[in-house]
């Protein structure tokens, strides 16, 4: 089982976000956020939405062109999938709280740099200490790296039960990676069961 560090857990910096106790107080906050040049070029911030005390949070990479047109994650073809995998295993989108590491698009739906991720991070580490949820379902590679730190590849990190910050946390293929790649929806079932299986209190 691997045990993720607490990222940006830096005993001697105050963090600001400490102070917003919902997650509706962490919206406007990045509605206003420029910390990295995605502010500047997106449309809308997609914050995340959700039930505010879920047992399941679903983490995707950042919004693509829909989601930066309507403000809202995992809409769309993906979005749609993502529908039919959660009610795969009898939960509905209400039912979770869904959000993305990045909360503004990049550019041509490119992969997150680096820097954006340090910078946009902590508003996912906050909604998540928020939520406290049973079990992360991690979409995608640059969530569960996000999450859980490292490099190693998508194929190393299923099948493993890894921890973010005490909490189960899953690692499985993206939405759109599976519109891409239809062979991969049988892995991604057994990973969405063995989260469900988490969610509804199996020893993790
Ligand atoms: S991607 Fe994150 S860090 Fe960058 S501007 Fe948007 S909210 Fe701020």
């Amino acid at each position: 089982m691997a045990e993720a560090p607490a990222p940006g857990g830096d005993l001697f910096s105050a963090d600001p976000l400490r102070a917003l106790a919902t997650l509706e107080a962490l919206v406007p906050v990045i509605e206003a956020c420029r910390k990295c040049p995605l502010g500047h070029s997106r449309a809308h911030s997609v914050p995340g939405e959700g039930d505010a005390t879920a047992g399941l949070v679903v983490v995707g990479e950042a919004p693509g062109a829909t989601e930066d047109e309507t403000g809202r994650p995992f809409v769309g073809r993906a979005g749609k999938l993502l529908d039919e995998i959660l009610a795969a295993i009898g939960l509905r989108r209400e039912q979770v709280f869904i959000c993305n590491v990045l909360k503004c698009r990049p550019p041509g739906n490119r992969t997150p740099e680096p820097l954006e991720v340090a910078a946009c991070s902590p508003y996912l580490h906050r909604q998540l200490e928020l939520i406290g949820p049973r079990v992360i379902l991690a979409m995608g590679l640059p969530a569960a790296h996000a999450l859980l730190g490292g490099h190693a590849a998508l194929g190393e990190l299923r099948l493993k039960l890894h921890r973010y910050r005490g909490i189960p946390l899953i690692v499985t293929y993206h939405p759109a990676a599976l519109l891409r790649n239809p062979h991969w929806k049988r892995p991604t079932w057994d990973d969405v069961r063995h989260a469900r299986r988490i969610y509804d209190g199996a020893s993790a």
